[in-house]
């Protein structure tokens, strides 16, 4: 798919081919603005966003509430450091912490960030509060992880495309297959600080857990004294049809790692939240971000706060749930060989003979419509909160007939 070179599409790409940084392929679409669930490219054709920014945009784009809070900041005070306090960090913290219903807020910026802080804070508890032996400290992942990109995240994946090249790896991780309490109950021994685990996969394709997982997971993490951390970055934060995904089974995780819709699609801002007996390890010095905690970060991820707490973005995610599930499974046998919904959440496996999941993707473009595969045959499917039913409706069947014309 090259647009022709001629045109504003095609020349932006030729200028981004030649300046930016291979890590990304991105579809040949060049967006320039957006509202809500449609964004608009350079040529002035509309499409209907499907992925929100791996739900970073859980709230759509430019959330008038949102932009308001990030543009009032801008205009009274954009940073400090934490080398002195603003007047917006705590507010934020204080309103993030009652949400998740625990004491203490450590505010970062990307989900990345918060993965490391939640790995930093566990083993600091295990070698200060449960008495784990210096430097011996091990978390256990699961199988099909994808907690980001940094050094010590890539290598506890098991994706050869993110670790292959990047090696020496932190030690101190076991990886276990996902949605297998006995599998976790089996790695963990006297030395383990914390599970660590997405309550739903996201990348891997939505891959749900089956009922009872995450309860196993939490019970045998308090019979171990072992903490139970809960990688919501992407799952949490209304997208499942709940606050958190592990609201799902009534479970509350020892810490919290969230990100992306934390910032309103705005702003990075990312978190880890948790009681005062783990949290509270760290010292002054011991951990840190320039920009984590920024007044404009901290104002608008409050009003993401006030918005979820409204529940409605949660409700409009479960009352749509069913029936996205029922378009999507009209479509099993004809072009999708598995459906996994949870909220406003989907992943499809696309049958091979169709054609990858690329190749849908880029068909989808060509009728208005952008997702993303997660990898091979798996594509997901998850558009702003705040869609309305007829343009849900008109993006799947978009999806029938680019299955239908393969
Ligand atoms: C996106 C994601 C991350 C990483 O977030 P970044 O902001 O890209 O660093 C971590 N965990 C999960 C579950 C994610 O989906």
């Amino acid at each position: 798919m090259n647009p022709h070179p001629d045109t504003p599409t095609g020349r932006i790409i030729a200028q981004e081919q030649a300046h930016v940084a291979r890590n990304y392929d991105p579809l040949p679409v060049v967006v320039a603005t957006a509202e809500d669930v449609w964004v608009t490219d350079v040529e002035g054709r509309r499409y209907l966003d499907l992925l929100s920014a791996y739900s970073a945009l859980n709230f759509g784009h430019r959330h008038p509430e949102l932009v308001k809070a990030a543009v009032d900041q801008i205009g009274r005070l954009t940073l400090t450091s934490r080398a002195f306090r603003n007047d917006r960090l705590g507010a934020f913290c204080a309103a993030l912490a009652e949400l998740c219903g625990k004491d203490l807020v450590l505010p970062m910026n990307t989900g990345a960030e918060a993965v490391e802080t939640g790995i930093k804070a566990a083993r600091a508890w295990a070698y200060r509060v449960k008495g784990v032996p210096a430097d011996s400290a091990r978390i256990i992942v699961a199988a099909g992880n994808f907690h980001g990109r940094t050094t010590t995240i890539v290598g506890f994946s098991d994706d050869p495309l993110a670790r292959d090249g990047f090696g020496p790896f932190t030690p101190g991780f076991d990886i276990v297959p996902y949605a297998d309490p006995a599998a976790i109950e089996a790695a963990i021994d006297a030395d383990t600080a914390a599970v660590l685990i997405e309550p739903i996969q996201g990348e891997a394709g939505v891959i749900i857990p089956p009922p009872g997982y995450l309860r196993a997971v939490r019970d045998m993490c308090t019979r171990h004294n072992v903490l139970f951390i809960a990688d919501e970055i992407q799952s949490g934060l209304g997208r499942a049809g709940t606050t958190f995904a592990c609201d799902r089974e009534g479970v509350v995780p020892d810490l919290y790692l969230l990100g992306k819709a934390l910032g309103g699609g705005i702003v990075p801002v990312s978190a880890v939240v948790g009681d005062r007996a783990v949290l509270g390890v760290f010292a002054p010095g011991e951990h840190g971000s320039t920009f984590g905690g920024n007044p404009v970060a901290a104002a608008v991820g409050l009003r993401v706060v006030e918005l979820l707490r409204t529940g409605e973005f949660q409700q409009r995610a479960t009352d749509l749930s069913p029936h996205l599930r029922g378009l999507l499974d009209d479509l099993l046998g004809h072009g999708l060989t598995a459906v996994r919904v949870a909220g406003l959440w989907a992943g499809v496996d696309i049958e091979p003979s169709r054609g990858t999941g690329r190749a849908v993707a880029e068909r989808l473009l060509t009728r208005g419509v952008l997702v993303k595969e997660t990898h091979g045959q798996t594509i997901r499917i998850a558009p702003p909160l705040t869609i309305r039913t007829a343009d849900l409706d008109w993006a799947i069947d978009q999806l029938r007939l680019v299955l239908q014309e393969s």
